[in-house]
């Protein structure tokens, strides 16, 4: 089943990121801290779009081609973006050009596939079905194949591009009137320039020395590296984003040097950071967490006052919980043992960084109940929230996905009762180095609310 919603949303996210400069992870680290005020998140419903379609564009980075293949068929792909708006207008001849590209980049497509789309054996329907399997084998669900998620696939991730990748796939999309008005220009370094590699580790130093971080920590941190020109600068810059090993998709540091290699200020506004920037911007990130847990702890002594259930682990541990199956609770403890907020017991107890702190994991009613988030009023003739779970479950499993040890997440959105959709995301609980509870959303399922059809499936590894 087809969603325009979702596609429309993906290409706005698409759209924001390439207007928004250009798709790096420091754009897109901006774009969901604009989204959600931070970690303050204060309006769920744009929250939730926004991740969810997040969540879908990073679906289609499964397949690798596994060898370096050449750029021809991504120009095709662009060639075919300029005829058709999206895959299901594809002609047989546009699908039929690019798997001839494809293969003349040294793509293998099978010998016998290749004969049967030339030849006439086949009838028009039955060489668009065969190109779509083509198609959907190397670049996931046809969907959303389009040159963009063609580059993702043979490339890898946008900040792992070279210079040259950067180069030429973004002045091919400028030259064939895709990449809009935008005024980022990726260039290529010229003779007695700085190379790549020279400007990454311009950038991690200045990092290095602003933020205290010892050898070992800079060794994981990777450069997302553009040489680039704009309207409002007069020459040539760098930019470099810094991001961990395993999160391609969250920038730790952004740095901008001028073309000589000098760590420069971002006077044009661009959103980009220097470490001064960098580190001003964290005090203040500290601080309103700081803020938001106050916040939470009002909701949770609301919770309390209205005597709502309390549970701890009595053989250890020294929070109390709101959920009797904490996710943040070793197994053996659970379920936990129901207790009384007026007892002793309870004063001694501290509140649950996860159960209590972070309401995403509450219950629905709970939501509700205590107005966590600006939510539409559920249905009369809504499935309900344990049968929303439910489904997730088995869709999930029935693909083969175990969601065991993660935790179910659910929300609801919609402007109308016939727009309306569950989100039910599994997530990691994990605790960062500051002791806050981050939620990595892991998979999500968007389940239709009256007749409980699937609408689609997402995975990611996107932290919250
Ligand atoms: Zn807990």
């Amino acid at each position: 089943m087809k969603d325009k919603r979702i596609e429309e949303r993906i290409q706005h996210s698409l759209n924001a990121e390439l207007s928004g400069l250009r798709t790096t992870s420091c754009q897109r680290d901006q774009f969901f801290e604009n989204a959600t005020g931070g970690y303050k998140v204060k309006k769920k419903i744009s929250t939730v779009a926004i991740l969810v379609a997040a969540l879908m564009l990073f679906t289609v980075t499964a397949l690798a081609v596994g060898f370096l293949s050449g750029w021809g068929h991504i120009e095709q792909a662009m060639d075919i973006a300029v005829e058709y708006d999206e895959y299901d207008e594809w002609s047989l001849d546009a699908k039929i050009r690019l798997i001839t590209s494809m293969r003349e980049d040294g793509i293998e497509i099978s010998e016998d596939d290749w004969l049967a789309l030339q030849g006439d054996t086949l009838t028009e329907q039955e060489k668009h079905s065969l190109a779509n399997n083509i198609l959907t084998s190397y670049y996931g669900d046809q969907e959303y194949i389009w040159f963009y998620t063609i580059a993702t696939v043979d490339w890898g991730e946008p900040q792992t591009w070279s210079l040259e990748q950067r180069y030429w796939f973004f002045s091919t999309m400028r030259e064939k009137g895709l990449y809009g008005d935008y005024s980022w220009i990726d260039l290529l370094p010229e003779k007695g320039d700085l190379t790549q590699a020279q400007a990454e580790s311009i950038a991690k130093q200045a990092v290095a020395e602003a933020f205290e971080l010892p050898e070992d920590e800079m060794v994981n941190l990777h450069g997302d590296v553009s040489f680039f020109i704009t309207d409002e600068y007069e020459i040539p810059r760098w930019q470099i984003c810094l991001y961990r090993d395993d999160n391609v998709w969250a920038t730790e540091y952004t740095v901008l040097l001028t073309r000589e290699g000098e760590v420069t200020e971002d006077p044009e506004g661009l959103g980009i950071l220097t470490p001064a920037h960098e580190r001003q911007r964290r005090e203040e990130r500290e601080e309103s967490t700081e803020n938001t847990q106050t916040v939470s702890e009002i909701t949770a002594q609301a919770r309390i006052n209205a005597n709502d259930p309390v549970y701890y682990n009595p053989s250890s541990g020294t929070y109390y919980h709101f959920l009797q199956d904490c996710p943040l609770v070793h197994s053996d403890y659970l379920p936990l043992t129901a207790l009384d907020p007026d007892s002793e017991e309870f004063q001694r107890l501290t509140p649950c960084p996860a159960c209590v702190q972070r309401n995403e994991l509450w219950s629905m009613q709970d939501k509700i109940r205590y107005g966590i988030g600006d939510w539409m009023t559920p249905q009369p003739n809504w499935i309900g929230e344990e049968k929303a779970l439910g489904i997730a479950h088995t869709t999930l499993n029935d693909r083969g996905i175990d969601v065991s040890g993660l935790y179910p997440v659910i929300y609801w959105s919609g402007i109308k009762d016939d727009s309306a959709v569950y989100y039910v995301s599994f997530v990691s609980v994990e605790t960062d180095n500051l002791g806050y509870v981050r939620l990595n959303f892991r998979y999500t399922v968007e389940i239709e609310p009256v007749n409980g059809l699937i609408v689609s499936i997402g995975e990611s590894d996107i932290r919250w």
